[in-house]
């Protein structure tokens, strides 16, 4: 059994807490790595070398940190493979699935190679007479990112790209239940020649997290969990005097229109809400389908998802593979027939499935729940798993009215033909992240990812401009470079002139 280590101060150490936490291959049941839990002391450590390198990585030079974000480009693609091996392994999702998580991370160091003009500041010559003014960004110092289990690499790679590119130094603790390719992103980005501290790896628990957030040398938190725990992260975070962004749970609607193209509709709802297993925060759970062609959409769903092949993430013929635990998939599986017993129609039942040769697995089939109301458990809750809500709705507002009382507003999208509707619902929906004809609208690198309501704690979202803004710190210079004729005392409050 492997251990997998910490990464402080550009070495990997093994933990000395005496706490270990268990990793596990889901297509199996096997236990196949030990990863050592942190104390806070630990986390102290890793915040002191981060501390330490700060001061010198905070001035080196743009070219010179562009050039490592260039380096770390080329061998993040070198080792896509490699990293997608290790996220199947620990999380279970299909080998092509894994790929396209390691290419939308991948955006986000390019957008960091780009970070010379992303931080150009912005002058203003002669505000007043011999006075000029122009504002900078600065890094902020020491940043703290603690991921989530369901995008292993992509998520730490929302952050710590842009975080180093503008001059901070890194503690990231990962999810502690698929560490591995994490660490190896950050083990890479060592080889492209980010300095030692700069960027480190702390594996653990609610402690070593609870010290990051109010550890008085942390200057600002990114996490990305479920809510309970990001609602928990901001407060906590914030009460400390820090910055921080917090990205929640979801439960994305997909508004289907009488007029759209039912077929599309169908695959676009059948790969949203089960691709890698719906553990996708911008998975699509609820289909909302506005009369009369509810019967007709949930049969195609229904065929769709009745011929899905679900099996072990590394073996090719798999579309969609396990849970992340067997705890998991209990609860998961749980919510189909408690949706029966509230009334709800079960379509297909995928909770008995079990998979040849893999009946240690944490597998379940795909279940479809047809005629869900909101007060049904199915509906109420983020499930973060293979199930699809189907709710019926007889217009258009009645949909819109549904999604904008959901105490989630991460993504949410609308399949239609009519360009009226689209704007119409584009501008009304309240959610962060809208699709028109995409079933899952994670913007690209250049625009911020972030949802509103009960997704997104804190103000800025991230990556993009706003994940720059985040990582540094406004700063405004006004200059005067006196001719011989100025001079004077002057007590009044200084105006332009
Ligand atoms: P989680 O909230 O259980 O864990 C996230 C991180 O918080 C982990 O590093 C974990 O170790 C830590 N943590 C867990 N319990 C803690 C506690 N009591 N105190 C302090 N830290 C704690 O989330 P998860 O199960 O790993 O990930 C799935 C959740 O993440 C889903 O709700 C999903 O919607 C959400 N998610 C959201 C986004 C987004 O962009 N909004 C993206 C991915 C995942």
């Amino acid at each position: 059994m492997r251990t997998i280590q910490h990464f402080i101060d550009g070495k990997h150490s093994d933990g000395t807490s005496g706490r270990h936490g268990s990793v596990t291959n889901p297509a199996t049941g096997e236990v196949t790595g030990r990863v050592p839990l942190a104390s806070e002391s630990e986390v102290d450590t890793a915040v002191s070398s981060a501390a330490k390198a700060f001061e010198t990585w905070g001035t080196a030079s743009l070219a010179k940190r562009t050039q490592v974000m260039f380096n770390y480009r080329e061998l993040v693609n070198a080792h896509r493979d490699e990293i997608a091996e290790l996220i199947t392994a620990e999380h279970g999702k299909v080998h092509s699935d894994a790929l396209g998580e390691v290419a939308r991370g991948l955006e986000i160091v390019e957008l960091a190679c780009g970070i010379p003009q992303l931080l150009k500041g912005e002058t203003s010559t002669q505000v007043s007479t011999r006075v000029d003014v122009e504002s900078i960004r600065q890094p902020v110092g020491v940043v703290a990112g603690i991921t989530p289990f369901n995008f292993p690499a992509m998520v730490p790679m929302w952050m710590f790209p842009v975080a180093l590119a503008c001059g901070n130094a890194f503690v990231l603790k990962p999810s502690e239940k698929d560490p591995s390719a994490t660490l190896r992103l950050v083990e890479l980005a060592h080889q492209a020649g980010v300095p030692d501290g700069v960027l480190n790896v702390v594996h653990g628990d609610k402690t070593a997290v609870d010290r990051l957030l109010e550890h008085p040398d942390v200057e600002a938190v990114s996490f990305v969990g479920s809510t309970p725990i990001a609602k928990h992260v901001h407060d906590t975070a914030g009460a400390h005097g820090k910055r921080v962004q917090a990205l929640g749970g979801a439960k994305n609607h997909m508004l289907v229109l009488p007029d759209a193209d039912l077929d599309q509709a169908a695959d676009a709802a059948v790969s949203a809400a089960y691709g890698s297993a719906g553990e996708r925060c911008m998975a699509v759970s609820v289909v909302v389908a506005v009369d009369p062609i509810g019967d007709e959409l949930v049969g195609k769903i229904a065929d769709r998802a009745r011929a899905l092949t679900i099996g072990p993430g590394d073996d090719p013929a798999s579309e969609m593979g396990p849970l992340i635990t067997a705890e998991h998939r209990d609860r998961v599986a749980s919510y189909v027939p408690k949706a029966r017993e509230q009334g709800a129609e079960v379509v297909v039942d995928g909770t008995g499935l079990v998979v040849d040769g893999h009946e240690d697995g944490f597998f379940t089939g795909v279940s479809l729940v047809d005629k869900v109301t909101p007060e049904m458990d199915v509906y109420a809750d983020e499930i973060f798993g293979p199930v699809l809500a189907v709710v019926r709705a007889e217009s258009y507002e009645e949909a819109l009215g549904l999604i904008n009382r959901s105490r989630w507003g991460n993504g949410t999208a609308l399949f239609t033909r009519d360009g009226g509707a689209a704007r119409r619902f584009q501008l009304e929906v309240k959610a962060g992240m809208v699709g028109v004809n995409v079933p899952i609208p994670v913007p690209v690198g250049y625009h911020s990812f972030g949802g509103w309501k009960d997704s997104l704690f804190g103000d800025h979202h991230i990556y993009g401009n706003d994940g720059v803004h985040f990582y540094t710190r406004g700063k405004v210079i006004t200059t005067r470079w006196p001719d011989p004729s100025d001079g004077g005392v002057d007590l009044g409050f200084p105006s332009n002139s």
